[in-house]
């Protein structure tokens, strides 16, 4: 079978890096240990290679359709969805209480990142009834959580989240669906809902769709939007009856063609009731719980979509025969053999750096659940910095994972030459699966909105300054190997130089020249996510230098020592492009800022 995820990579970052055993001294994981958690990941890696990866071209090959006014997926999905709810992982993280067994989300990410480097077309289905029970539990009244909750965790109900509307997609605050007060306290709904993901298909019984809405005389923009649960099926006297939501389409689309993404219908007849979730017009708050669970987890997707392309490529790379090496004198020598490819440097710098994008990503994206796993259940006094760092990231983690994701898969199907083009083989599965990951969930545009506008301010810049002490103290960690000072000193460097631009930045936001401060949000958040993987790396190289000093290595040395060369790949390849990012943000040309008397686009 063809490799698709390192296993030793997974464990290095949980185990070594993040220690993540030392969250079973915290009473909510106290029920685990490091070998509970090992048994949980090989367990899921045997499901993933024997289960989800031979199915992974088939999801593609025979997509998600609707015909008759059903929405046909592949059998696979029936059975993950069932296996899901059997072996308890759509609630894992759930608290005791609400059918969980508090797993770590730190671990539970782990096991998602290599469910998805098997097959990413089926971890969506469990995961949107994960995050959709998850916000019943937390915002719904007794009576909702007892109508909804175990059904979904079970895998029985498929669970989704219903915001865009065809005129609202990023802008939430232009959502027209109603809610109209019935007098047995349900809602009358009625609206329209557009790509929603894993919103009907046969392998489920019915589906709790958690449905953005404006109540009757609500406030105009999100402070009048409010959250509800509604069903495709609604139980009336002990039985499943229609509650009138039409399944419309599925949207034929470039990747992830096994996922479904329906077109719904609600309230046509005038009969689709929904039931209040937390109170009335604070539902964008509500749902922002899905949201932010969701956006690490898109981070994760494309990172293991990345992950998996990159093993995929350098396979190819050390079977494919081609040219030549150059010899020392430029000549190269005709009566030699072809070389492999993943001899010529060109080569091996494509490979470095799908290695540098998914490591540094995973890496980050793990450290971000593990702030989560802080922040609800660590020392009480530290629990707000954890989730100041948790908001601060999760925008970043989308991104970075999404973006670079997608640069690396590039470089993996250019490392396949004309072959990588070709459907026989699998890299344009990953190129065409990749790219939806930028766009849903928020785009990289609403992303890097969220950050400067947002997150990088909001309490006086708390998070920021939370963000500097986790980093200096890596450096610090760095700084006591005299092979690591180096690029200790250059992230140092760079950590200042992000401090001058947001700086800059806000100079124009105290000014009250807001679109100034915020046009180019994109190309801060490309800046500071190459910091903070840069970060990540630091810390790996530091871990990976730590076992070998001490030989307390649980790998091969060689994994070792290949994480210290793609960390110097990093520092050499990419850290240095904040140097250009910052030329450009302190470049005072509002070349992009529309003006009303002039014409660009003509
Ligand atoms: C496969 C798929 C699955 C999806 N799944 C779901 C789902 O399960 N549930 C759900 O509710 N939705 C889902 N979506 C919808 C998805 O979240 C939206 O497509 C996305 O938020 C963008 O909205 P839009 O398509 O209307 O684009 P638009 O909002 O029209 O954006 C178009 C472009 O304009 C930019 N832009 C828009 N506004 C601004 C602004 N203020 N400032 C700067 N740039 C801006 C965007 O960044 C983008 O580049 C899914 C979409 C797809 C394609």
């Amino acid at each position: 079978m063809a490799q698709f995820i390192d296993m030793d990579n997974v464990k290095f970052i949980l185990n070594e890096m993040l220690e993540v055993e030392s969250l079973c001294s915290y009473p909510r994981f106290s029920d685990f240990d490091k070998e509970s958690f090992d048994i949980l990941l090989d367990s899921t890696m045997t499901y993933a290679e024997t289960v989800m990866y031979p199915s992974f071209r088939e999801t593609d090959e025979q997509e998600a359709r609707y015909e008759d006014g059903k929405i046909i997926v592949h059998p696979i999905v029936g059975q993950y969805m069932k296996d899901a709810g059997s072996n308890g992982n759509i609630g894992a993280t759930f608290d005791y209480e609400d059918g969980g067994v508090q797993l770590p989300h730190t671990v539970y990410i782990a096991q998602g990142h290599i469910a998805e480097c098997a097959n990413n077309h089926l971890t969506g289905y469990p995961g949107l009834t994960s995050g959709a029970a998850q916000l019943l539990v937390t915002f719904g009244d007794q009576a909702v959580k007892d109508m909804f909750v175990p059904k979904m965790l079970a895998g029985e109900w498929g669970g989704t989240m219903c915001l865009t509307e065809p005129q609202a997609g990023s802008s939430l605050s232009d959502i027209t669906s109603t809610a109209k007060p019935n007098d047995d306290g349900s809602y009358a709904i009625a609206g329209q809902k557009i790509f929603i993901s894993g919103g009907d298909h046969e392998y489920c019984e019915n589906f709790v769709h958690l449905y953005l809405a404006r109540i009757d005389g609500a406030p105009k923009g999100t402070k009048g939007i409010s959250l509800f649960a509604v069903p495709k099926f609604r139980m009336e006297d002990g039985k499943l009856v229609s509650n009138d939501v039409l399944t419309a389409s599925d949207f034929p689309k470039m990747g992830q063609k096994g996922y479904c993404t329906t077109h719904l219908v609600f309230g046509e007849n005038g009969n689709t009731k929904g039931w209040l979730v937390g109170p009335e017009n604070q539902g964008l708050k509500c749902m922002f719980q899905m949201m932010n669970g969701a956006r690490i987890e898109v981070g994760c997707t494309a990172t293991s979509i990345a992950t998996a392309a990159y093993y995929a490529s350098l396979q190819y790379a050390k079977e494919r025969p081609q040219g030549r090496k150059i010899l020392n004198h430029g000549k190269k020598n005709i009566n030699e053999e072809q070389a492999l490819i993943i001899e010529h440097p060109d080569v091996r710098r494509m490979l470095l750096l799908q290695k540098a994008i998914t490591e540094g990503s995973i890496a980050l994206t793990l450290q971000s659940a593990y702030y989560h796993d802080m922040s609800e259940a660590g020392p009480e006094d530290e629990r707000h910095n954890y989730h100041m760092l948790l908001e601060l990231l999760t925008p970043m983690v989308k991104t970075y994972g999404s973006e670079m994701g997608i640069e690396s898969v590039s470089n993996g199907l250019q490392i396949l030459g004309g072959y990588g083009f070709c459907s026989e083989f699998v890299l344009q599965q990953y190129y065409r699966d990749i790219r939806i990951t930028s766009i849903y969930e928020g785009t990289t545009g609403i992303q890097s909105l969220d950050l400067l506008g947002r997150k990088v301010v909001m309490n006086n810049g708390e998070a920021m300054r939370a963000l500097t002490k986790e980093i200096i103290s890596t450096i610090k960690a760095a700084e006591n190997y005299d092979d690591l000072k180096p690029y200790a000193d250059q992230l140092k460097k760079a950590s200042k130089e992000l401090e001058e631009t947001l700086m800059h930045l806000l100079s124009f936001a105290m000014k009250g020249e807001h679109e100034k401060y915020i046009a180019d949000a994109t190309l801060f958040m490309e800046m500071i996510c190459t910091i903070v993987v840069g970060w990540q790396w630091l810390k790996m190289a530091t871990t990976a230098k730590t076992a070998m000093v001490t030989g307390n290595m649980v790998s091969k040395i060689g994994f070792y020592e290949s994480k210290l060369h793609t960390m110097k790949f990093y520092f050499k390849y990419e850290l240095p492009k904040i140097a250009s990012l910052k030329e450009t943000l302190f470049n005072e040309a509002t070349l992009t800022i529309q003006q009303e008397d002039s014409v660009v686009f003509s």
